[in-house]
């Protein structure tokens, strides 16, 4: 079977990072979490000073420190998924913070930034066989990617999810801040001027609003069967 490239899209906290974890686990693809990538710039901007405490960003200096960052994913031997790497350091608990969450789409509208990291992304998937999710991976990223989804849940269920994760965690969270959270940053990344989150024409929507993670699983196991089957009738 031909390797294709999948891209999953969608609205904040829905779940797509899971079922395109657990797709590229079990086909033997290679899994890409582009927020994490907007996330790393936004913790080193916040580190740094970048973001300065009353929000405002000096795009000036970021935009001369953005070439210098060195992202990268490492697989973790003991969650089985790739750690979120910058400039060598393990990142991956930090950019998960709710303060990263706070300013990450703000970071992720600024057109220099977008630029940048679509590069790398275009550039980590160029052999194919990988399952990416972001907001722009379909309509941008991978136009001509053979299989697209687009994922939606209502914004209570999806801040309801991201609160018992956090919880489950030990970490402390107020499910209000993270439902806010949740329907900011889909404003900010719907109405951004640049590759806003959007369906591609071509993209299969899925709510998962009801939906197991093993239904949820099922169903794109099924989708990846059917576009991987077309793409080789295609190519023979
Ligand atoms: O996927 P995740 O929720 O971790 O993404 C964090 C943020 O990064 C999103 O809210 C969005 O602002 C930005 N993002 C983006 N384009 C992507 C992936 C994420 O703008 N492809």
């Amino acid at each position: 079977m031909k390797r294709i490239t999948i891209a999953i899209d969608g609205f904040s906290s829905c779940g797509k990072s899971t079922m395109a974890k657990s797709l590229a686990r079990k086909i033997g693809y290679t899994y890409i979490d582009s927020g994490a990538m907007y996330r790393a710039v936004t913790l080193y901007c916040l580190d740094k000073g970048i973001i300065a405490p009353d929000g405002n960003i000096d795009e000036t200096r970021l935009r001369d420190c953005l070439g210098k960052l060195y992202i990268s994913f490492i697989p973790n031997r003991l969650t089985g998924s790739p750690d979120t790497y910058l400039d060598g350091v393990n990142v991956e608990e930090d950019i998960r913070q709710m303060r990263v969450s706070s300013q990450v789409s703000r970071i992720s509208a600024i057109p220099f930034v977008r630029e940048a990291l679509v590069r790398q992304q275009q550039s980590m998937g160029k052999n194919k066989g990988v399952v990416m999710d972001g907001r722009d991976i379909g309509t941008t990223v991978f136009p001509d990617a053979e299989l697209k989804i687009f994922v939606t849940a209502d914004a209570q269920t999806r801040a309801m999810r991201r609160y018992n994760e956090l919880k489950a965690k030990g970490d402390k969270a107020n499910f209000d801040d993270i439902l806010h959270n949740v329907i900011e940053r889909d404003r900010i990344d719907q109405t951004r001027e640049v590759s806003p989150l959007r369906k591609a024409d071509d993209a299969i929507t899925l709510d998962n609003s009801n939906m197991s993670v093993k239904q949820q699983d099922e169903w794109l196991i099924e989708q990846y069967r059917k576009a991987a089957a077309e793409d080789n009738d295609r190519k023979d």
